[in-house]
């Protein structure tokens, strides 16, 4: 499968009585929350997933340095995920450590210059309409965009032929630099050291140094407010009408091949509501695939098998996954 994949297989991983010791020292020096056999459907827009062996919440930067600091020393696998929104986590649950960046890294600071200084737990659509009250143009595209910018840096989110990529001056990330002693620090990286592309994201050339974004500053320009809001009023509109936002989903689920668009490829495949389990293709968007009824992460890959083929057979395009998989195999 040539999908992008974040799966954690780890033979070498035990969830043993060793790692629960090992959490409850840990905890000891840690400000933010331990969850263990966290149930991911919770943390999933998709509303699906098995549990997560832990699950870490951190509330500073120091805790995600902790964090990594503690998987690279004691070998456990580690995922660093946002809002969940473009996540299909399986059924299996996920090996090792997930470590959740929400709401105690959303500060927003207004700095000079037009530029916006957000942490990776802020969500993006709120962001958007934020600055569009203060009178700042250039975040208008991402108002129905449900992730945080943690997960829009890593997905290089976009709408309308706009992305976050192209507002990026800076991100802060927290790494470690993969020596034996696995220290972690947290480093700021400029524009030209960040490589953004379609449905890719900043870090991706970092990915063997397990970095995590922290915070991001967005250079955005003055605008009417006026005209901005009324922007954003009518792109949700427009998207209520387009999408099926009644349903748990993650929103597209292939990425658009070049030259074509994948919900127009699925569409004219004759693939909208094919269905398996309580997963569905979309009868409103080709792109989506909606959990109508406790939908398993085995469905939703039988289906996107099947939408695959289908379209393959169809049109001659080879589809790709732009949701992320994670965990065990299914
Ligand atoms: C209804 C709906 C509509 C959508 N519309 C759009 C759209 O128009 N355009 C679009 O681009 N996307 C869209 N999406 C998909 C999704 O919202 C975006 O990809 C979003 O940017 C993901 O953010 P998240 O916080 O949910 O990230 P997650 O889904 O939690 O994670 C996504 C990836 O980022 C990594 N990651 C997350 N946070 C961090 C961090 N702090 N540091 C390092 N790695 C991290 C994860 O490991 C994973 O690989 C939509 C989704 C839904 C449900």
């Amino acid at each position: 499968m040539s999908d992008r994949t974040d799966r954690n297989y780890s033979d070498k991983y035990y969830n043993d009585k060793h790692t629960e010791e090992l959490m409850q020292e840990f905890a000891a020096g840690f400000g933010g929350k331990i969850l263990a056999a966290a149930p991911m459907a919770g943390y999933t827009s998709w509303r699906i997933g098995g549990a997560a062996d832990w699950l870490l919440e951190p509330a500073t930067p120091e805790d995600v340095a902790a964090v990594l600091e503690l998987c690279a020393r004691h070998r456990l696998p580690l995922v660093t995920i946002g809002r969940g929104t473009n996540l299909l986590v399986s059924d299996r649950g996920i090996a090792g450590v997930v470590m959740r960046i929400g709401e105690a890294f959303s500060a927003v600071e207004y700095l000079a210059d037009n530029r916006v200084r957000v942490g990776a737990g802020a969500l993006l659509a709120t962001l958007s309409r934020e600055t569009a009250a203060r009178g700042l143009t250039g975040l208008e595209w991402a108002c129905g965009i449900p992730g945080n910018i943690g997960g829009a840096l890593m997905m290089n989110a976009g709408a309308y032929g706009s992305s976050i990529g192209e507002l990026v001056t800076e991100v802060q990330v927290a790494a470690y630099t993969g020596t034996e002693k696995a220290k972690a620090g947290v480093r700021r990286l400029s524009a030209d050291e960040l490589n953004f592309s379609y449905r890719s994201g900043c870090l991706d050339a970092l990915a063997g140094l397990s970095a995590v974004a922290l915070e991001a500053t967005l250079q955005l320009a003055p605008g009417d407010s006026a005209a901005s809001l009324a922007q954003i009023r009518d792109t949700l509109a427009a998207r209520a009408k387009s999408q099926p936002l009644e349903y748990p989903s993650a929103g597209s689920v292939f990425r658009n091949p070049a030259g074509s668009h994948a919900g127009y490829l699925i569409e004219q495949a004759g693939c909208k509501g094919m269905a398996v389990g309580g997963a569905q293709v979309s009868l409103k968007h080709g792109n989506f695939i909606i959990n109508t009824d406790g939908a398993r992460a085995a469905d939703v890959l039988s289906l996107i098998e099947q939408v695959r083929a289908v379209v393959a057979e169809k049109s001659g395009y080879i589809l790709e996954t732009e949701v992320r998989l994670l965990g065990r195999a299914n």
